[in-house]
């Protein structure tokens, strides 16, 4: 097929947002605008558990677009309640398939507890193994699923005391939304690496409405105030007398995805107190003082180098210009390519637009390469419409290796910036020169003095090979991957 599928676009990709509700007539219809707001971080399958009077869970789960699963007022009048959670998912780990769509959803001696997870564990397979030996049965092929069954095997008598048991024992991102028959819970891993947001609604009833969210896009669409980003290693437990911070956890230097900041999240965002929009900015201004180069015209590869485009153009002088049009009504699939038709495919999704570029010095502003393959068609597509020069700018450090804290990325193999350096990378792609921006410079444009080596400020890791979480699934051949020299 001639492709325009989400997952090939030579990115890498953010996968699953989270959204919890306490206390709202309508919980489940927040619920579901807030994974709308939240559809960037995860395509594949949305699922939605509310909990109505009683105890009693209702949930639905669907493959595809939470306006595909939750648009239907048939499913949405089986979702009742004032409490519900919800979770859109991009699979980094298990296949798409049903069992996997969370929330992940299970019957304790306690009552129903559905849980929704956004990061990925590193010691999944290893506490997966051990569960198995101890008879755990897997109904699913998620890392979430251990939270599940770490909880089940508690010895601990409160729902608290058993989530903190099991958070004891997994290493790894996560953000977690959890829900029983008492509490909205929200969870950060002691890291802090993936964001997590609390919001409230004034409540003509008295109590006000919880939000928990990924990010405040969410909290934004269902008219919800900030209130505070959920601490590295804190538990809130949000009941009928109010919200309760738990921190059971050592205190850990905070590592932020900095990459949240780059491209993964929405850029009306704010994470961390920082906007996004105005952050990618800043990120493409200080890409200008370091690399810019005589051009006419700086022209973003929409949509994602958008903001970074406008610092950069700001910062050089140089006209902004949409020399690159993206079409968004394309489905997954289009047509079935024949040879001679194959090289359209980039085609479908980005258009050059000639009057912006036929004669012109270009500066093409993106914010990542990871395999190269799109950027080279790009390359290739703005030269065809008439571009004198292409410089390219990226508004992230070469992405020198894979991420194993939630977000999909290639093996370290497939990086071009792991096997190539930046002369070759060039040439690969069929620029006239190519600059990213420097690590420095970006936690720099972050607020920041500059990347503390001792204790950097976010996790970089993609950019560095600098884990700071332990990768304990990874066995010595596939360290060896990550250690590959260029
Ligand atoms: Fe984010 Fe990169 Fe760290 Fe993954 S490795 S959490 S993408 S900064």
């Amino acid at each position: 097929m001639l492709t325009t599928d989400p997952h090939d676009d030579d990115k890498f990709h953010e996968e699953c947002g989270v959204f919890g509700v306490w206390n709202h007539a309508d919980a489940a219809a927040l619920t579901a605008l807030g994974l709308h707001a939240l559809q960037h971080r995860g395509q594949e399958a949305s699922g939605i558990v509310s909990l109505a009077g009683g105890g009693t869970f209702h949930q639905h789960r669907g493959l595809g677009l939470v306006g595909d699963n939750f648009g239907d007022a048939k499913v949405m009048a089986g979702l009742p309640g004032r409490a519900a959670v919800g979770h859109n998912r991009y699979a980094t780990t298990g296949e798409t398939a049903l069992r996997n769509v969370q929330p992940l959803y299970a019957d304790f001696e306690f009552g129903g507890f559905a849980v929704g997870h956004n990061g990925n564990l590193t010691n999944a397979g290893v506490l997966r193994r051990a569960l198995v030996k101890r008879g755990c049965l897997f109904q699913s092929s998620t890392d979430s699923e251990v939270f599940v069954h770490l909880i089940a095997i508690s010895l601990y008598s409160t729902v608290l005391d058993r989530l903190i048991d099991a958070l004891k024992q997994v290493q790894g991102a996560y953000s977690l939304v959890g829900l029983h028959n008492g509490a909205l819970i929200g969870v950060r891993d002691p890291s802090g690496v993936r964001p997590l947001v609390l919001g409230s609604l004034a409540n003509a009833a008295g109590a006000p409405t919880w939000i928990l969210a990924s990010e405040t896009c969410a909290l934004d669409i269902v008219g919800a105030e900030f209130v505070r980003d959920i601490d590295p290693g804190e538990i809130v437990v949000i009941d009928d007398s109010g919200l309760r911070s738990v921190k059971p956890f050592e205190t850990q230097p905070s590592r932020f995805c900095i990459f949240e900041y780059i491209y993964f999240a929405r850029p009306d965002s704010v994470m961390e107190g920082t906007g996004v929009y105005e952050a990618r900015k800043r990120i493409g201004a200080e890409l200008a003082r370091e690399s810019h180069v005589a051009a006419d015209v700086v022209v973003p590869v929409p949509d994602s180098g958008v903001p970074a485009a406008m610092g950069y153009a700001a910062q050089a002088g140089v006209p902004y210009e949409l020399g690159i049009i993206r079409n968004h009504y394309v489905g997954r699939t289009f047509i079935e390519p024949t040879d001679q038709i194959r090289h359209l495919g980039v085609k479908l999704k980005h258009s050059a637009n000639r009057a912006m570029l036929d004669g012109k010095r270009v500066v093409l502003v993106d914010d990542s390469i990871v395999r190269g393959t799109t950027s080279r068609k790009i390359v290739e597509m703005v030269r065809q419409a008439g571009a004198a020069e292409v410089h390219m700018r990226i508004s992230s450090p070469p992405t020198t290796h894979s991420c194993f804290y939630g977000i999909d990325t290639p093996s370290r193999r497939q990086l071009l910036a792991a096997q190539h350096d930046v002369a070759a990378m060039a040439r690969l792609i069929g620029v006239d020169s190519l600059a990213f921006i420097s690590l420095d410079g970006l936690y720099r444009a972050l607020g920041q003095p500059g990347r503390n080596a001792a204790q950097p400020q976010f996790c970089d890791a993609c950019f560095t090979g600098d884990y700071a979480i332990p990768l304990t699934d990874w066995p010595a051949e596939s360290a060896r991957e990550l250690q590959v020299s260029k």
